[in-house]
């Protein structure tokens, strides 16, 4: 089950903001991105397409805070760019980003998942390994197999 743009509009509904047109073409982004790593700038960028009206930077960036204190968006940062968010049911996977490239690989949640295992077990740290990228070489660029 997806979560989907009504229930992200009932939550913040819930939450006492107000309903506006903009608010909706938010939240309509917001669940129709599952793979993609959409920063800030570019859900209001579609949100503004997808209404079709003026819409303000702030009721956008506002609206994206609102859904994460609700527990359904996460956001995470990506090496010198902006951070991305992912809906709660798309997060959990690791972004690994190529210095020499820039190429983000992700490595899969159940992975992830391992990895702050390891790092609990060797120092009792229980480490948000998702919330930051790691830096690294790419395969194609740790082989040599680009310019
Ligand atoms: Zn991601
Ligand atoms: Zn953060
Ligand atoms: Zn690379």
């Amino acid at each position: 089950m997806h979560i989907t743009a009504d229930k992200l509009v009932d939550t913040l509904s819930d939450r006492g903001y107000r309903i506006t047109n903009a608010r909706r073409a938010v939240c309509e982004v917001v669940a129709a991105a599952h793979d993609e790593h959409l920063s800030a700038a570019d859900i209001y960028d579609r949100a503004r397409a997808k209404s079709g009206t003026r819409l303000d930077r702030s009721t956008v960036y506002r609206t994206l805070e609102a859904l994460e204190a609700s527990g359904l968006l996460a956001h995470s940062h990506m090496g010198h760019g902006p951070s991305v968010y992912h809906l709660a049911e798309d997060a959990g996977h690791q972004h690994l980003i190529c210095r020499r490239c820039g190429t983000t690989t992700t490595l899969p949640r159940e992975e992830s998942e391992n990895l702050a295992a390891a790092i609990r077990v060797a120092t009792g740290f229980v480490a948000d390994l998702n919330h930051f990228a790691l830096s690294g070489l790419c395969a194609d660029c740790a082989s040599g197999n680009t310019i």
